[in-house]
């Protein structure tokens, strides 16, 4: 098994859904990516937490084997985003967003990160995200997600990330704003002419789609009737399959398609709660039951 470094976001998150409310939860790209990551693979998360954060937040990750050794400490509050879903679940609305520690912040990768073969650059900017790139000294295979803020704000830096990354990860939304492409299609393609490995748009509750070089590929989302919070459902999906891809050691095609269908299983266990409650709690059982009932449910 390799390892998988996870670097992004790590947050307290104020969550409106239309059927309930949570303040001050863990969240954050990199907490929900090494938490989904952590059931295939040894994980070192990487980023910046304020002075207010909870050491019992810190247990979470440390409770799952989780290497906090390239966590960065500030005096500055956590990073914090507060959003608000709308009636159906499926599109939400930034609140509120505070970069706190991550205003300024420059990463330094302890030795213990910078040999990790395999990256997941979770969410967060683009420069954040070049800068510990940087600092890794020799990657195999890099994954990077993003989302709309970092598109309108960051562009430039972002298309050079894109132009770096084996894998990118963005969303049916995303996916056209930055191809400016109206059809998924047309845009995934797009996308891989900016990515020279792979991409993935995901299409929420209707799974995610691979434009590869090797061929196309569709995995349905896992069935959840018990929907919660799809907050973090990317970047548990992101994690799961950058996750599951160190644990083999693999990359190609074949291997890439298995991810999707561990991450679609393990983004289906993040929504059914708040924060990373129930991704922490379930086992890699659940997972395997999970990842197989996609597999039935895909095949005929
Ligand atoms: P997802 O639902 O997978 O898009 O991820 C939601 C998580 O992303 C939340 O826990 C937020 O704290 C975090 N987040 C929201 N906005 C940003 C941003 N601009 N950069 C990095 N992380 C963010």
């Amino acid at each position: 098994m390799a390892d998988l470094l996870v670097f992004g976001s790590i947050a307290y998150d104020c969550i409106e859904t239309p059927t309930a409310s949570e303040d001050y939860i863990l969240g954050g790209s990199a907490s929900y990516a090494a938490l989904a990551a952590s059931y295939f693979a040894p994980v070192k998360i990487s980023g910046i937490v304020g002075a207010d954060f909870k050491p019992s937040d810190l247990e979470r990750f440390r409770a799952r084997q989780i290497n906090i050794s390239g966590l960065e400490y500030s005096g500055k509050p956590t990073f914090f985003w507060r959003g608000r879903y709308h009636d159906n679940f499926n599109s939400r609305d930034t609140l509120e967003l505070r970069l706190n520690a991550f205003e300024g912040y420059v990463p330094q990768l302890p030795p213990s990160c910078a040999d990790a073969e395999y990256v997941l650059l979770g969410n967060i900017s683009p420069d954040h995200q070049k800068k510990v790139l940087e600092s890794v000294k020799n990657p195999k295979f890099v994954v990077l997600d993003t989302m709309n803020f970092w598109i309108e704000t960051a562009l430039d830096s972002l298309v050079e990330m894109v132009g770096r990354a084996d894998l990118f990860i963005v969303n049916d939304s995303e996916a056209k704003m930055l191809s400016q492409e109206r059809n998924i299609i047309l845009a995934g393609r797009k996308l891989r002419k900016m990515c020279p490995g792979a991409v993935i748009v995901k299409t929420g509750e209707y799974g995610a789609m691979l434009f590869h070089k090797d061929g196309f590929f569709v995995v349905p989302a896992y069935p959840v009737s018990d929907l919660h919070d799809p907050t973090g459902a990317g970047d548990s999906f992101a994690g799961a399959l950058a996750g599951y891809l160190a644990g083999i050691e693999k990359t190609d095609f074949a291997s890439i398609k298995k991810a999707m269908v561990y991450g679609a299983a393990t983004a289906s266990i993040t929504v059914e709660s708040f924060s990373c409650y129930k991704l922490e709690m379930t086992g890699r059982q659940e997972i395997e039951r999970r990842a197989k009932y996609i597999k039935e449910i895909s095949q005929f």
